[in-house]
């Protein structure tokens, strides 16, 4: 954090404007200080966790993101010809834009893996970052894999980082133990690119890597929209005057379809009223929407983009509104507070110090459930053999088929014991 602090100020989220809207989603896991946020840093030149509270403490605590673009030069070879920027810092010579991507920095911090699954998502491909100078694995490295290969993300590059920090020897010794970790995993056959974040050692290679190993998905532009919420704002300064007010800003990432200025949507589950707790979802209007590219009239998948609407901005404030999903009015999947699922329990998980085994689960038991963005507590009214039902604290909007991850608390932090599949 020290150098990052160093400057004025640090930059904020999405400041670089980049020539075109990202295509592709890219998350950071891994171990707290390992060096994502650095990593993230050293490519688009965005510090993502530009939030005050996440800068006193020094680490990711909400899931940032930085934009940015890819360029190749046709005079340099790689990976020099690689860089973020349209001017080859090699020769010198016009390189030619690649795409542009959004980077989703995950908090490392173990407390916080509803954000990391919450991040997850919506990534399309993910880098995993393992520092060079500590034993493999940390015990969110294993927790952050086990969670990647439970989602189905394969497009994965491993990040070696702070090499700076290792001698040849180290660095060739911590390398044969990445892959001794990943053998077998769904990291089993991801490149390895050493860097140093710090010194910006190696960034083209892994640009390059990144090029190679995480290609743009497919997106569904005719199917109906359907946005994530990542983030909810109030942008409006304290004090402002009434006449300045802008409504309510919703960041996240759309899985498919488009959506324009104008549009009606629905946003749910909504809110919930305050006596019965019965949650409402919320209809509005698109009032704006930015992308790393500037402001559009229209959105696609790909990318993370702040929607304006017409809400109150009280409604949108503080992050309320994560974990719901964005969509044309009747269209989304249903609400839920009473879900069926069938299990895939991992046979061990990641303890205070040690991989514990996963026992069964159990009616009565409250585990944690993460449904794309959103989270909620679950009570177990039912288990039989590889299938529960759950009554949720928090309704939650889910397809059926939809992935549930499901954590469990051991040694008083949560900790993911597998997944689940909703039944209908
Ligand atoms: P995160 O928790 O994984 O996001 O890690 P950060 O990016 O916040 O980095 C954690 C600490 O490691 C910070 O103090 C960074 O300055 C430091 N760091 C990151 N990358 C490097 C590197 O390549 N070399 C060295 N020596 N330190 C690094
Ligand atoms: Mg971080």
């Amino acid at each position: 954090m020290a150098q990052q602090q160093s400057t004025s100020a640090p930059p904020q989220e999405g400041q670089r404007r980049i020539p075109k809207q990202p295509e592709c989603n890219i998350g950071s896991s891994g171990h707290v200080d390992h060096g994502k946020t650095s990593i993230i840093q050293a490519i688009s030149g965005v510090w993502a966790s530009a939030h005050s509270e996440e800068l006193k403490r020094g680490i990711t605590i909400k899931v940032g993101y930085a934009d940015a673009a890819f360029y190749k030069c046709p005079v340099t070879p790689p990976p020099e010809g690689y860089s973020t920027s349209p001017v080859c810092p090699v020769c010198g010579a016009e390189t030619k834009l690649l795409r542009a991507v959004s980077f989703v920095d995950t908090p490392g911090h173990e407390s916080l893996m509803t954000n990391m699954l919450a991040g997850a998502a919506l990534m399309d491909g993910v880098i995993l970052v393992i520092a060079a100078n500590e034993p493999v694995p940390m015990p969110q490295t294993r927790e952050h894999l086990l969670a990647l290969q439970m989602l189905g993300l394969k497009k994965m590059v491993v990040v070696q980082n702070k090499i700076d920090r290792v001698d040849s020897e180290g660095a060739k010794k911590n390398y044969e133990a990445i892959k001794a970790f990943l053998a077998n995993t769904v990291g089993a056959d991801a490149p390895v690119i050493p860097v140093s974040a710090q010194n910006r050692i190696n960034i083209d290679a892994l640009i390059e890597s990144i090029e190679e190993t995480i290609p743009t998905p497919k997106h569904d532009l005719s199917a109906a929209a359907q946005m994530y919420i990542l983030r909810s704002f109030d942008v409006n300064r304290p004090g402002a005057d009434v006449k300045s007010l802008v409504g309510g800003v919703l960041g996240g990432s759309l899985v498919r379809g488009e959506i324009n200025v104008g549009d009606e949507i629905e946003i749910s589950p909504g809110i919930a009223e305050e006596k019965t707790n019965k949650y409402t979802p919320i209809l509005t209007k698109v009032s704006s929407l930015g992308t790393g590219a500037g402001m559009a009239d229209r959105v696609g998948p790909g990318g993370l983009i702040a929607l304006g609407t017409t809400l109150d901005p009280r409604l949108t404030k503080g992050d309320v509104l994560v974990g719901n999903l964005i969509g044309k009015p009747g269209s989304l999947p249903p609400l839920r507070t009473h879900i069926t699922v069938d299990l895939q329990l991992f046979d061990q998980a990641v303890g205070a110090s040690t991989l514990v085994k996963v026992d069964k689960v159990k009616a009565t038991e409250v585990v944690r459930l993460n449904i794309g963005t959103a989270s909620t507590l679950g009570t177990v009214t039912s288990a039989r053999e590889n299938v529960a039902e759950l009554d949720l604290k928090k309704p939650v909007v889910a397809d059926e088929n939809g992935r549930v991850a499901i954590s469990r608390k051991i040694a008083e932090r949560w900790r993911l014991i597998g997944s689940g599949l909703v039944r209908q």
